[in-house]
Protein backbone atom coordinates (compact mmCIF):
# COMPACT_ATOMS: atom_id res chain seq x y z
CA UNK A 1 0.00 0.00 0.00
CA UNK A 2 0.82 3.54 0.17
CA UNK A 3 4.23 5.13 1.18
CA UNK A 4 3.56 3.99 4.99
CA UNK A 5 6.94 2.26 5.81
CA UNK A 6 8.71 5.02 5.25
CA UNK A 7 7.34 7.71 7.67
CA UNK A 8 9.44 10.38 8.66
CA UNK A 9 10.72 10.09 12.30
CA UNK A 10 9.24 13.22 13.88
CA UNK A 11 10.44 12.07 17.26
CA UNK A 12 13.50 14.75 18.01
CA UNK A 13 15.41 14.92 20.87
CA UNK A 14 15.30 11.86 22.68
CA UNK A 15 17.76 12.84 25.60
CA UNK A 16 15.63 13.38 28.27
CA UNK A 17 14.19 10.00 27.49
CA UNK A 18 16.13 7.66 29.72
CA UNK A 19 15.63 4.53 28.00
CA UNK A 20 18.54 2.66 30.05
CA UNK A 21 16.38 2.95 32.98
CA UNK A 22 13.75 0.62 31.69
CA UNK A 23 16.46 -1.83 30.35
CA UNK A 24 18.80 -1.68 33.16
CA UNK A 25 16.09 -1.98 35.89
CA UNK A 26 14.36 -4.87 34.28
CA UNK A 27 17.37 -6.81 34.12
CA UNK A 28 18.17 -6.32 36.88
CA UNK A 29 14.70 -7.37 37.92
CA UNK A 30 14.87 -10.74 35.75
CA UNK A 31 17.95 -11.46 37.87
CA UNK A 32 15.97 -11.13 41.20
CA UNK A 33 12.99 -12.38 40.14
CA UNK A 34 15.08 -15.43 39.20
CA UNK A 35 17.41 -15.36 41.48
CA UNK A 36 16.38 -18.19 44.02
CA UNK A 37 13.60 -20.29 43.76
CA UNK A 38 13.17 -23.93 44.87
CA UNK A 39 13.40 -22.72 48.75
CA UNK A 40 11.06 -25.24 49.89
CA UNK A 41 9.75 -28.78 48.19
CA UNK A 42 6.20 -26.89 48.51
CA UNK A 43 4.98 -23.82 48.09
CA UNK A 44 4.49 -21.42 51.64
CA UNK A 45 1.07 -19.78 51.78
CA UNK A 46 0.75 -16.32 53.37
CA UNK A 47 -3.61 -15.22 53.49
CA UNK A 48 -4.47 -12.34 53.60
CA UNK A 49 -7.87 -11.09 55.40
CA UNK A 50 -9.21 -7.53 55.77
CA UNK A 51 -11.50 -6.51 58.50
CA UNK A 52 -13.32 -3.10 60.40
CA UNK A 53 -14.06 -1.31 56.73
CA UNK A 54 -13.08 -2.02 52.82
CA UNK A 55 -10.67 -0.22 50.90
CA UNK A 56 -7.85 -0.39 53.13
CA UNK A 57 -5.16 -1.19 50.54
CA UNK A 58 -5.14 -5.00 50.75
CA UNK A 59 -3.95 -5.50 47.51
CA UNK A 60 -0.78 -3.17 47.84
CA UNK A 61 0.00 -4.58 50.88
CA UNK A 62 -0.46 -8.10 49.58
CA UNK A 63 1.82 -6.58 46.19
CA UNK A 64 4.28 -4.67 48.17
CA UNK A 65 4.83 -7.98 49.91
CA UNK A 66 5.36 -9.92 47.36
CA UNK A 67 7.78 -7.36 46.33
CA UNK A 68 9.95 -7.61 49.54
CA UNK A 69 9.92 -11.48 49.70
CA UNK A 70 11.35 -11.58 45.99
CA UNK A 71 13.90 -8.77 47.50
CA UNK A 72 14.69 -11.46 49.55
CA UNK A 73 15.37 -13.73 46.52
CA UNK A 74 12.14 -15.99 46.69
CA UNK A 75 10.08 -16.52 44.17
CA UNK A 76 6.07 -15.63 44.10
CA UNK A 77 2.68 -15.68 42.78
CA UNK A 78 -0.39 -13.62 43.88
CA UNK A 79 -4.07 -14.52 44.09
CA UNK A 80 -7.15 -13.06 44.47
CA UNK A 81 -10.02 -14.64 45.79
CA UNK A 82 -13.48 -12.51 45.38
CA UNK A 83 -16.87 -13.51 47.43
CA UNK A 84 -19.07 -12.11 44.90
CA UNK A 85 -21.16 -13.85 42.64
CA UNK A 86 -20.17 -12.63 39.46
CA UNK A 87 -18.28 -15.19 37.48
CA UNK A 88 -15.67 -12.84 36.96
CA UNK A 89 -16.00 -8.86 36.62
CA UNK A 90 -15.67 -8.98 33.02
CA UNK A 91 -19.60 -7.59 33.02
CA UNK A 92 -19.17 -5.33 35.64
CA UNK A 93 -19.45 -1.93 35.30
CA UNK A 94 -16.05 -0.01 35.74
CA UNK A 95 -18.07 2.69 37.63
CA UNK A 96 -18.42 -0.09 40.26
CA UNK A 97 -15.65 -1.98 40.28
CA UNK A 98 -12.93 -0.37 39.24
CA UNK A 99 -11.34 -1.67 35.24
CA UNK A 100 -11.37 -5.18 34.64
CA UNK A 101 -7.77 -6.67 34.48
CA UNK A 102 -6.78 -8.94 31.78
CA UNK A 103 -4.27 -12.11 31.98
CA UNK A 104 -1.47 -13.16 29.05
CA UNK A 105 -4.18 -16.21 29.25
CA UNK A 106 -7.29 -14.47 28.52
CA UNK A 107 -8.94 -14.08 31.71
CA UNK A 108 -10.98 -10.72 33.04
CA UNK A 109 -10.34 -10.08 36.54
CA UNK A 110 -10.25 -7.76 39.60
CA UNK A 111 -7.39 -4.82 39.16
CA UNK A 112 -5.78 -6.45 42.17
CA UNK A 113 -4.36 -8.59 39.80
CA UNK A 114 -2.77 -5.17 38.18
CA UNK A 115 -1.17 -3.93 41.27
CA UNK A 116 0.41 -7.70 42.10
CA UNK A 117 2.09 -7.98 38.32
CA UNK A 118 3.52 -4.08 38.47
CA UNK A 119 4.96 -4.90 42.09
CA UNK A 120 6.45 -8.03 41.18
CA UNK A 121 6.83 -8.65 37.50
CA UNK A 122 4.66 -12.12 37.47
CA UNK A 123 2.26 -12.12 34.64
CA UNK A 124 -0.70 -12.85 36.59
CA UNK A 125 -2.77 -16.10 35.03
CA UNK A 126 -6.30 -17.49 34.77
CA UNK A 127 -5.88 -19.72 37.85
CA UNK A 128 -4.67 -16.72 39.78
CA UNK A 129 -7.99 -15.28 40.58
CA UNK A 130 -11.17 -16.80 41.38
CA UNK A 131 -15.04 -15.58 42.57
CA UNK A 132 -17.91 -17.57 44.53
CA UNK A 133 -19.88 -16.85 40.99
CA UNK A 134 -17.23 -19.35 39.22
CA UNK A 135 -16.48 -21.49 41.97
CA UNK A 136 -20.39 -22.52 42.43
CA UNK A 137 -20.90 -22.44 38.26
CA UNK A 138 -18.14 -25.38 38.60
CA UNK A 139 -20.24 -27.19 40.98
CA UNK A 140 -23.35 -27.34 40.20
CA UNK A 141 -21.83 -27.88 36.47
CA UNK A 142 -19.93 -31.05 38.31
CA UNK A 143 -23.37 -31.58 39.95
CA UNK A 144 -25.60 -31.95 36.65
CA UNK A 145 -23.18 -34.82 35.20
CA UNK A 146 -23.30 -36.28 38.31
CA UNK A 147 -19.79 -36.21 39.82
CA UNK A 148 -21.41 -36.62 42.75
CA UNK A 149 -23.86 -38.94 42.47
CA UNK A 150 -25.78 -39.49 45.12
CA UNK A 151 -24.44 -37.11 47.53
CA UNK A 152 -26.16 -34.01 48.76
CA UNK A 153 -24.35 -30.70 47.58
CA UNK A 154 -22.81 -28.20 50.53
CA UNK A 155 -20.54 -25.46 51.19
CA UNK A 156 -18.77 -27.69 53.20
CA UNK A 157 -17.13 -29.68 52.07
CA UNK A 158 -18.37 -28.97 47.94
CA UNK A 159 -17.48 -25.67 48.05
CA UNK A 160 -14.79 -25.53 50.52
CA UNK A 161 -13.33 -28.20 48.70
CA UNK A 162 -13.74 -26.45 45.28
CA UNK A 163 -11.36 -23.75 46.90
CA UNK A 164 -8.94 -25.23 48.31
CA UNK A 165 -8.07 -27.32 44.38
CA UNK A 166 -7.79 -23.61 43.49
CA UNK A 167 -5.96 -22.95 46.03
CA UNK A 168 -3.51 -26.13 45.26
CA UNK A 169 -2.95 -25.00 41.51
CA UNK A 170 0.68 -24.69 41.02
CA UNK A 171 1.91 -24.77 44.28
CA UNK A 172 5.22 -26.55 43.87
CA UNK A 173 6.54 -23.99 41.28
CA UNK A 174 7.06 -20.73 43.89
CA UNK A 175 8.50 -20.97 47.18
CA UNK A 176 6.14 -18.66 48.55
CA UNK A 177 2.15 -18.03 47.73
CA UNK A 178 -0.23 -15.01 48.36
CA UNK A 179 -3.48 -15.29 48.61
CA UNK A 180 -5.54 -12.44 48.93
CA UNK A 181 -9.61 -12.84 50.55
CA UNK A 182 -11.55 -9.62 48.84
CA UNK A 183 -14.02 -7.58 51.19
CA UNK A 184 -14.04 -7.94 54.84
CA UNK A 185 -14.15 -10.64 57.74
CA UNK A 186 -17.71 -10.92 58.81
CA UNK A 187 -19.21 -10.46 55.05
CA UNK A 188 -21.67 -13.16 54.75
CA UNK A 189 -20.43 -14.20 51.10
CA UNK A 190 -17.06 -14.45 52.16
CA UNK A 191 -17.15 -17.29 54.67
CA UNK A 192 -17.16 -20.34 52.20
CA UNK A 193 -13.48 -18.83 51.55
CA UNK A 194 -12.74 -18.03 55.48
CA UNK A 195 -13.76 -21.65 56.24
CA UNK A 196 -11.28 -23.07 52.90
CA UNK A 197 -8.46 -21.09 54.15
CA UNK A 198 -8.81 -22.58 57.51
CA UNK A 199 -9.04 -25.73 56.39
CA UNK A 200 -6.45 -25.27 54.46
CA UNK A 201 -3.48 -24.34 56.57
CA UNK A 202 -5.14 -27.21 58.84
CA UNK A 203 -4.39 -29.92 56.51
CA UNK A 204 -0.91 -28.71 55.96
CA UNK A 205 1.97 -29.51 57.90
CA UNK A 206 2.58 -26.80 60.85
CA UNK A 207 4.34 -23.76 60.01
CA UNK A 208 3.65 -23.57 56.24
CA UNK A 209 0.89 -21.32 56.13
CA UNK A 210 0.58 -17.74 57.71
CA UNK A 211 -2.64 -15.18 58.68
CA UNK A 212 -2.16 -11.45 58.13
CA UNK A 213 -5.10 -9.44 58.60
CA UNK A 214 -5.41 -5.51 57.82
CA UNK A 215 -7.24 -3.36 60.10
CA UNK A 216 -7.88 0.22 60.48
CA UNK A 217 -6.88 2.52 63.38
CA UNK A 218 -9.10 5.54 63.38
CA UNK A 219 -8.01 8.45 64.96
CA UNK A 220 -10.11 10.32 67.58
CA UNK A 221 -9.55 13.92 67.30
CA UNK A 222 -11.74 14.91 70.38
CA UNK A 223 -9.57 13.00 72.78
CA UNK A 224 -6.36 12.46 70.76
CA UNK A 225 -6.47 9.09 70.59
CA UNK A 226 -6.06 5.76 67.94
CA UNK A 227 -8.89 3.32 68.63
CA UNK A 228 -8.03 -0.14 68.76
CA UNK A 229 -11.18 -1.68 69.79
CA UNK A 230 -12.29 -2.02 66.01
CA UNK A 231 -9.02 -4.29 65.60
CA UNK A 232 -9.82 -6.11 68.90
CA UNK A 233 -13.45 -7.10 67.27
CA UNK A 234 -12.20 -7.68 63.78
CA UNK A 235 -9.38 -10.38 65.13
CA UNK A 236 -12.14 -11.94 67.46
CA UNK A 237 -14.71 -12.34 64.46
CA UNK A 238 -11.42 -13.85 62.66
CA UNK A 239 -10.83 -15.75 65.76
CA UNK A 240 -14.56 -17.30 66.18
CA UNK A 241 -14.59 -19.06 62.54
CA UNK A 242 -11.12 -20.36 63.92
CA UNK A 243 -8.39 -18.17 62.18
CA UNK A 244 -5.90 -16.66 64.57
CA UNK A 245 -3.88 -13.84 62.39
CA UNK A 246 -0.02 -14.22 62.74
CA UNK A 247 0.56 -10.42 61.67
CA UNK A 248 -1.70 -7.42 61.74
CA UNK A 249 -1.10 -4.82 59.58
CA UNK A 250 -2.74 -1.73 61.05
CA UNK A 251 -3.79 1.49 58.76
CA UNK A 252 -3.09 4.70 60.76
CA UNK A 253 -3.52 7.94 59.52
CA UNK A 254 -0.60 8.64 62.71
CA UNK A 255 2.08 7.12 64.26
CA UNK A 256 1.27 3.96 66.67
CA UNK A 257 2.46 4.70 69.78
CA UNK A 258 4.40 1.61 71.56
CA UNK A 259 1.99 1.20 74.08
CA UNK A 260 -1.02 0.88 71.86
CA UNK A 261 1.13 -1.48 69.81
CA UNK A 262 1.79 -3.69 72.76
CA UNK A 263 -2.06 -3.29 73.71
CA UNK A 264 -3.26 -4.16 70.35
CA UNK A 265 -0.76 -7.40 70.58
CA UNK A 266 -1.91 -8.62 73.73
CA UNK A 267 -5.53 -7.94 73.26
CA UNK A 268 -5.22 -9.73 69.56
CA UNK A 269 -2.87 -12.72 70.27
CA UNK A 270 0.15 -11.47 68.34
CA UNK A 271 3.89 -10.57 69.01
CA UNK A 272 4.12 -7.05 69.39
CA UNK A 273 6.85 -7.09 66.10
CA UNK A 274 3.87 -8.28 64.29
CA UNK A 275 1.78 -5.52 64.40
CA UNK A 276 2.87 -3.58 61.52
CA UNK A 277 1.77 0.21 60.75
CA UNK A 278 0.55 1.28 57.43
CA UNK A 279 0.34 5.03 57.04
CA UNK A 280 -0.53 6.64 53.97
CA UNK A 281 2.39 7.40 51.52
CA UNK A 282 2.83 9.93 48.87
CA UNK A 283 2.88 7.23 45.79
CA UNK A 284 1.98 3.46 46.13
CA UNK A 285 5.86 2.57 44.74
CA UNK A 286 6.49 3.74 48.11
CA UNK A 287 4.83 1.11 49.60
CA UNK A 288 7.45 -1.49 49.37
CA UNK A 289 10.39 0.25 51.05
CA UNK A 290 7.87 1.69 53.49
CA UNK A 291 6.47 -1.87 55.04
CA UNK A 292 10.00 -2.72 54.79
CA UNK A 293 11.16 -0.19 57.21
CA UNK A 294 8.25 -0.98 59.20
CA UNK A 295 9.12 -5.14 59.37
CA UNK A 296 6.68 -6.41 57.42
CA UNK A 297 8.58 -9.18 55.65
CA UNK A 298 10.87 -9.53 58.88
CA UNK A 299 7.55 -10.56 60.70
CA UNK A 300 6.57 -13.13 58.16
CA UNK A 301 9.32 -14.77 58.00
CA UNK A 302 10.14 -14.83 61.73
CA UNK A 303 6.48 -16.40 61.72
CA UNK A 304 7.44 -18.80 59.09
CA UNK A 305 10.51 -19.23 61.72
CA UNK A 306 12.87 -18.72 58.18
CA UNK A 307 16.29 -17.78 59.90
CA UNK A 308 18.55 -16.64 59.39
CA UNK A 309 16.60 -14.26 56.72
CA UNK A 310 18.09 -13.86 53.72
CA UNK A 311 18.89 -10.17 53.13
CA UNK A 312 16.87 -7.70 50.99
CA UNK A 313 17.91 -6.28 47.99
CA UNK A 314 16.20 -3.41 47.67
CA UNK A 315 18.08 -0.91 45.03
CA UNK A 316 15.25 -1.32 42.15
CA UNK A 317 12.81 -0.10 44.87
CA UNK A 318 14.97 2.85 46.14
CA UNK A 319 15.91 3.81 42.62
CA UNK A 320 11.95 3.76 41.72
CA UNK A 321 11.55 6.02 44.73
CA UNK A 322 13.93 8.58 43.70
CA UNK A 323 11.98 8.89 40.30
CA UNK A 324 9.18 9.41 42.21
CA UNK A 325 10.42 12.08 43.98
CA UNK A 326 13.05 14.00 42.03
CA UNK A 327 11.62 15.07 38.89
CA UNK A 328 12.24 17.94 36.92
CA UNK A 329 9.03 19.56 35.56
CA UNK A 330 5.59 18.11 34.93
CA UNK A 331 3.24 17.61 31.68
CA UNK A 332 -0.79 17.53 31.99
CA UNK A 333 -2.08 15.03 30.11
CA UNK A 334 -5.95 14.77 29.81
CA UNK A 335 -7.30 11.00 29.60
CA UNK A 336 -10.63 11.70 27.61
CA UNK A 337 -12.87 8.86 28.72
CA UNK A 338 -16.44 8.22 30.27
CA UNK A 339 -15.76 6.79 33.65
CA UNK A 340 -14.15 9.61 34.39
CA UNK A 341 -16.09 10.23 38.47
CA UNK A 342 -13.83 6.77 39.72
CA UNK A 343 -10.37 6.65 38.96
CA UNK A 344 -10.04 2.91 39.32
CA UNK A 345 -11.93 2.84 35.98
CA UNK A 346 -8.81 3.75 34.06
CA UNK A 347 -6.03 2.26 37.21
CA UNK A 348 -3.65 0.57 34.73
CA UNK A 349 -3.76 3.95 32.69
CA UNK A 350 -3.05 6.21 35.19
CA UNK A 351 -0.14 3.84 36.46
CA UNK A 352 1.21 3.37 33.43
CA UNK A 353 1.45 7.25 32.53
CA UNK A 354 3.00 7.86 35.93
CA UNK A 355 5.87 4.97 35.16
CA UNK A 356 5.97 7.28 31.59
CA UNK A 357 6.86 10.13 33.66
CA UNK A 358 9.14 8.13 36.02
CA UNK A 359 11.05 7.61 32.54
CA UNK A 360 11.60 10.70 31.66
CA UNK A 361 11.97 12.11 35.06
CA UNK A 362 9.09 14.68 34.83
CA UNK A 363 5.61 14.42 36.93
CA UNK A 364 2.59 13.61 34.83
CA UNK A 365 -0.51 15.45 35.92
CA UNK A 366 -3.27 13.60 34.74
CA UNK A 367 -6.94 15.51 34.25
CA UNK A 368 -9.70 13.19 33.84
CA UNK A 369 -12.40 14.86 31.11
CA UNK A 370 -15.92 13.20 30.50
CA UNK A 371 -16.27 12.94 26.73
CA UNK A 372 -19.79 13.49 26.90
CA UNK A 373 -19.72 17.34 27.56
CA UNK A 374 -18.40 17.87 24.15
CA UNK A 375 -20.57 15.19 22.28
CA UNK A 376 -22.49 17.98 20.43
CA UNK A 377 -20.09 20.91 21.07
CA UNK A 378 -16.68 22.13 20.12
CA UNK A 379 -14.18 20.31 22.21
CA UNK A 380 -11.67 23.49 21.93
CA UNK A 381 -12.23 24.90 25.16
CA UNK A 382 -12.11 21.50 27.16
CA UNK A 383 -9.18 20.52 25.56
CA UNK A 384 -6.84 23.45 25.25
CA UNK A 385 -4.13 23.53 27.28
CA UNK A 386 -3.03 19.70 28.06
CA UNK A 387 0.36 18.34 26.48
CA UNK A 388 -1.25 15.37 25.20
CA UNK A 389 -4.60 13.61 24.74
CA UNK A 390 -4.93 9.74 25.89
CA UNK A 391 -8.62 8.55 24.64
CA UNK A 392 -8.64 4.69 26.86
CA UNK A 393 -10.84 2.44 25.80
CA UNK A 394 -14.61 2.05 26.45
CA UNK A 395 -17.72 0.17 25.51
CA UNK A 396 -21.01 1.59 24.21
CA UNK A 397 -22.18 5.20 22.38
CA UNK A 398 -22.39 7.46 25.55
CA UNK A 399 -19.31 10.10 24.82
CA UNK A 400 -17.87 8.05 21.39
CA UNK A 401 -19.04 11.81 19.39
CA UNK A 402 -17.06 13.36 21.88
CA UNK A 403 -14.23 10.97 21.86
CA UNK A 404 -14.02 11.04 18.09
CA UNK A 405 -13.88 14.99 18.58
CA UNK A 406 -10.60 14.59 20.85
CA UNK A 407 -9.08 12.63 18.07
CA UNK A 408 -9.73 15.07 16.06
CA UNK A 409 -8.42 17.96 18.27
CA UNK A 410 -5.34 16.35 18.46
CA UNK A 411 -4.42 15.38 15.06
CA UNK A 412 -5.05 19.32 13.92
CA UNK A 413 -3.28 20.40 16.63
CA UNK A 414 -0.28 18.34 16.68
CA UNK A 415 -0.73 17.47 20.10
CA UNK A 416 0.28 14.00 20.94
CA UNK A 417 -2.47 11.55 21.11
CA UNK A 418 -3.11 7.93 22.51
CA UNK A 419 -5.96 6.20 21.35
CA UNK A 420 -6.18 2.22 22.96
CA UNK A 421 -8.50 0.01 21.49
CA UNK A 422 -11.94 2.44 21.42
CA UNK A 423 -9.65 5.63 21.48
CA UNK A 424 -7.57 3.72 18.30
CA UNK A 425 -11.14 2.94 17.18
CA UNK A 426 -12.37 6.35 17.43
CA UNK A 427 -9.11 7.93 15.81
CA UNK A 428 -9.73 5.45 12.45
CA UNK A 429 -13.03 6.87 12.14
CA UNK A 430 -12.34 10.49 12.86
CA UNK A 431 -9.28 10.00 9.97
CA UNK A 432 -12.37 8.35 7.52
CA UNK A 433 -14.92 10.93 8.27
CA UNK A 434 -12.71 13.87 8.37
CA UNK A 435 -10.04 13.28 5.92
CA UNK A 436 -10.62 10.52 4.11
CA UNK A 437 -13.96 11.59 2.86
CA UNK A 438 -15.95 8.82 3.92
CA UNK A 439 -18.75 11.24 5.64
CA UNK A 440 -20.99 8.67 7.06
CA UNK A 441 -18.40 6.61 9.19
CA UNK A 442 -18.89 4.97 12.22
CA UNK A 443 -18.62 1.33 14.57
CA UNK A 444 -20.77 -1.45 14.26
CA UNK A 445 -21.27 -1.03 17.80
CA UNK A 446 -23.08 1.63 18.16
CA UNK A 447 -25.95 3.32 15.97
CA UNK A 448 -24.85 6.60 16.22
CA UNK A 449 -27.83 8.47 16.98
CA UNK A 450 -29.75 7.51 13.69
CA UNK A 451 -30.93 4.38 14.98
CA UNK A 452 -30.25 2.49 11.52
CA UNK A 453 -27.33 1.22 10.16
CA UNK A 454 -26.70 3.37 7.07
CA UNK A 455 -23.75 4.68 8.07
CA UNK A 456 -20.30 3.24 6.97
CA UNK A 457 -18.94 0.71 9.51
CA UNK A 458 -15.30 1.35 9.29
CA UNK A 459 -14.83 -0.56 12.79
CA UNK A 460 -17.02 -4.19 12.87
CA UNK A 461 -17.91 -7.34 15.04
CA UNK A 462 -15.61 -9.15 14.66
CA UNK A 463 -16.58 -13.01 14.12
CA UNK A 464 -13.75 -15.03 13.40
CA UNK A 465 -10.11 -14.77 14.40
CA UNK A 466 -7.24 -16.63 15.41
CA UNK A 467 -5.58 -17.44 18.61
CA UNK A 468 -2.31 -19.67 18.12
CA UNK A 469 -3.00 -22.88 15.86
CA UNK A 470 -6.84 -22.31 16.26
CA UNK A 471 -9.61 -20.32 14.61
CA UNK A 472 -12.07 -18.40 17.37
CA UNK A 473 -15.88 -17.82 15.78
CA UNK A 474 -18.33 -15.40 17.24
CA UNK A 475 -21.88 -14.67 16.74
CA UNK A 476 -23.68 -11.39 17.54
CA UNK A 477 -25.87 -12.72 20.38
CA UNK A 478 -23.38 -14.53 21.76
CA UNK A 479 -22.70 -14.49 25.82
CA UNK A 480 -21.51 -11.46 26.71
CA UNK A 481 -19.38 -12.66 28.79
CA UNK A 482 -15.98 -13.80 28.63
CA UNK A 483 -16.87 -14.12 24.82
CA UNK A 484 -14.39 -11.31 23.88
CA UNK A 485 -11.34 -11.35 21.51
CA UNK A 486 -8.92 -11.28 25.10
CA UNK A 487 -5.66 -12.05 26.18
CA UNK A 488 -1.71 -11.94 24.65
CA UNK A 489 -1.82 -11.85 20.74
CA UNK A 490 1.22 -10.79 18.87
CA UNK A 491 1.53 -8.15 16.39
CA UNK A 492 3.92 -7.40 13.61
CA UNK A 493 5.22 -3.78 12.85
CA UNK A 494 5.92 -2.13 9.93
CA UNK A 495 9.86 -1.79 9.81
CA UNK A 496 10.38 1.99 9.83
CA UNK A 497 7.12 2.81 11.23
CA UNK A 498 7.11 5.13 14.41
CA UNK A 499 5.63 2.27 16.73
CA UNK A 500 8.48 0.24 15.63
CA UNK A 501 10.77 2.51 16.28
CA UNK A 502 9.18 2.61 19.84
CA UNK A 503 9.39 -0.56 20.65
CA UNK A 504 12.96 -1.33 19.15
CA UNK A 505 11.48 -4.22 17.65
CA UNK A 506 8.84 -5.15 14.75
CA UNK A 507 7.27 -8.14 17.13
CA UNK A 508 5.28 -7.43 19.84
CA UNK A 509 3.09 -9.30 22.12
CA UNK A 510 0.05 -7.21 24.16
CA UNK A 511 -3.33 -8.21 25.66
CA UNK A 512 -6.63 -7.52 24.09
CA UNK A 513 -10.00 -7.17 25.43
CA UNK A 514 -12.58 -6.19 22.54
CA UNK A 515 -15.26 -7.08 20.60
CA UNK A 516 -15.33 -4.55 17.46
CA UNK A 517 -12.22 -4.11 15.03
CA UNK A 518 -10.91 -1.49 12.07
CA UNK A 519 -12.27 -3.15 9.43
CA UNK A 520 -8.85 -3.51 6.75
CA UNK A 521 -11.81 -2.93 3.73
CA UNK A 522 -10.61 1.10 4.30
CA UNK A 523 -6.65 0.45 4.62
CA UNK A 524 -5.93 1.45 1.06
CA UNK A 525 -8.19 4.64 1.50
CA UNK A 526 -6.85 5.29 4.79
CA UNK A 527 -3.41 5.28 4.39
CA UNK A 528 -3.61 7.41 1.42
CA UNK A 529 -4.08 10.19 3.24
CA UNK A 530 -1.61 9.80 5.90
CA UNK A 531 -3.08 7.37 8.67
CA UNK A 532 -0.73 4.03 8.56
CA UNK A 533 -1.68 0.68 9.83
CA UNK A 534 1.63 0.23 11.04
CA UNK A 535 0.69 -2.96 13.29
CA UNK A 536 -1.14 -5.93 12.14
CA UNK A 537 -1.94 -9.53 13.26
CA UNK A 538 0.50 -11.63 12.20
CA UNK A 539 -1.92 -13.30 9.45
CA UNK A 540 -2.12 -9.60 8.20
CA UNK A 541 -5.74 -9.26 9.11
CA UNK A 542 -6.36 -7.82 11.98
CA UNK A 543 -5.09 -3.56 12.37
CA UNK A 544 -3.71 -3.49 15.51
CA UNK A 545 -1.48 -0.36 15.50
CA UNK A 546 -3.23 3.15 13.41
CA UNK A 547 -0.70 6.16 13.33
CA UNK A 548 -0.71 9.51 11.49
CA UNK A 549 2.41 9.55 9.10
CA UNK A 550 3.03 13.58 8.77
CA UNK A 551 2.03 13.83 12.77
CA UNK A 552 4.67 14.04 16.21
CA UNK A 553 2.85 11.49 17.85
CA UNK A 554 -0.44 9.68 17.35
CA UNK A 555 -0.53 6.46 17.78
CA UNK A 556 -4.11 4.32 17.88
CA UNK A 557 -3.33 0.53 19.13
CA UNK A 558 -6.48 -1.99 19.39
CA UNK A 559 -4.31 -3.61 22.59
CA UNK A 560 -4.31 -2.48 26.39
CA UNK A 561 -0.37 -1.85 26.64
CA UNK A 562 -0.93 -0.06 30.02
CA UNK A 563 -1.23 -3.80 31.60
CA UNK A 564 2.02 -4.27 31.11
CA UNK A 565 3.51 -1.39 32.31
CA UNK A 566 6.06 -1.46 35.81
CA UNK A 567 7.01 1.32 37.55
CA UNK A 568 10.65 -0.08 37.23
CA UNK A 569 10.00 -1.46 33.53
CA UNK A 570 7.53 1.29 32.26
CA UNK A 571 5.90 0.49 28.94
CA UNK A 572 7.49 1.32 25.89
CA UNK A 573 4.57 3.33 24.57
CA UNK A 574 3.50 5.16 27.74
CA UNK A 575 7.58 6.15 28.21
CA UNK A 576 7.60 7.64 24.24
CA UNK A 577 4.21 9.04 25.04
CA UNK A 578 5.33 11.29 27.98
CA UNK A 579 8.73 11.80 26.10
CA UNK A 580 6.60 13.69 23.31
CA UNK A 581 4.68 15.17 25.35
CA UNK A 582 7.27 16.98 27.17
CA UNK A 583 8.82 17.96 23.57
CA UNK A 584 5.24 19.87 23.36
CA UNK A 585 4.96 21.08 26.43
CA UNK A 586 8.52 22.92 25.16
CA UNK A 587 6.67 24.40 22.11
CA UNK A 588 3.96 25.83 24.14
N1 LIG B 1 -15.98 -1.42 22.75
C1 LIG B 1 -14.89 -1.67 21.89
C2 LIG B 1 -14.82 -3.12 21.42
O1 LIG B 1 -15.42 -3.97 22.01
C3 LIG B 1 -13.59 -1.28 22.55
C4 LIG B 1 -13.27 -2.13 23.73
C5 LIG B 1 -12.17 -1.54 24.57
O2 LIG B 1 -11.88 -0.35 24.46
N2 LIG B 1 -11.56 -2.33 25.43
O3 LIG B 1 -14.14 -3.40 20.47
Amino acid sequence: VSGCADAPNPLVDKSRSDANFAVRVSTYFDVLNHAHGGAFAMARYIFITGGVVSSLGKGLASAALGALLQARGYTVRLRKLDPYLNVDPGTMSPFEHGEVFVTDDGAETDLDLGHYERFTGVAARKTDSISSGRVYSTVLDKERRGDYLGKTIQVIPHVTNEIKDFLKIGNDEVDFMLCEIGGTVGDIEGLPFFEAIRQFSHDKPRGECIFMHLTLLPYLAASGELKTKPTQHSVKELQSIGIAPDILVCRSEHPIPDKEREKIALFCNVRKESVVAAYDLKSIYEAPLAYHAQGLDQAVLDAFGISPAPAPKLDMWHDVYDRIHNYDGDVKVAIVGKYTQLEDAYKSIAEALTHGGMANRVKVKIEWVDAELFDREDAAPYLEGYHAILVPGGFGERGTEGKIKAAQFAREKNIPYLGICLGMQMAVIEAARNVAGIATAGSEEFDHETGSKRFEPVVYHLKEWVQGNHKVARKTDDDKGGTMRLGAYNATLTAGSKVAEVYGTTQIEERHRHRYEVDTKYREQLEKVGLCFSGMSPDGKLPEIVEWKDHPWFIGVQYHPELKSKPFAPHPLFADFVRAAVENSRLV
